[in-house]
């Protein structure tokens, strides 16, 4: 059987202190965020987004996948937030061109990805000249 990487109360303090520091550097401090443990597949989701409210929760899934690091948590914590930040960038896409909102999302994650590498690389590629 598949071996589990539960999430604990630790991590989910972890996670809350990665919110507050990835909020200051992407420009979301404004926002107020909560964060839950979930019993979804889905490693992390944001729900009960309120963008005129400014308020999100953040919820993470049963299982990691994964053997959970602080970088892991630190990573997860810079996608669900990068989800936000791009929003705006959504609504003015989905309003000039009119295109599905199917393309669109997979547009999103796909530039979302690479912001998520970019800002939060994985730990081997930290060196001075990474
Ligand atoms: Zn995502």
């Amino acid at each position: 059987m598949r071996q589990k990487y539960p999430f604990t109360a630790e991590h989910l303090k972890q996670v809350e202190h990665y919110l507050e520091k990835w909020k200051a550097k992407l420009d979301l401090t404004s926002w107020r965020t909560s964060v839950k443990q979930g019993r979804h597949s889905a490693i992390g989701l944001v729900e009960r987004i309120d963008y005129e409210g400014k308020l999100f929760r953040l919820v993470l899934g049963r299982d990691a996948g994964e053997t959970i690091t602080d970088h892991f948590l630190e990573q997860l914590v810079v996608h669900e937030l990068l989800h936000i930040a791009i929003y705006p960038v959504k609504v003015m896409v989905l309003a000039e061109k009119e295109l599905m909102g199917e393309h669109i999302h997979s547009a999103e994650h796909g530039l979302i990805n690479i912001l998520e590498v970019l800002l939060c690389p994985p730990k081997e590629s930290n060196g001075p000249n990474a």
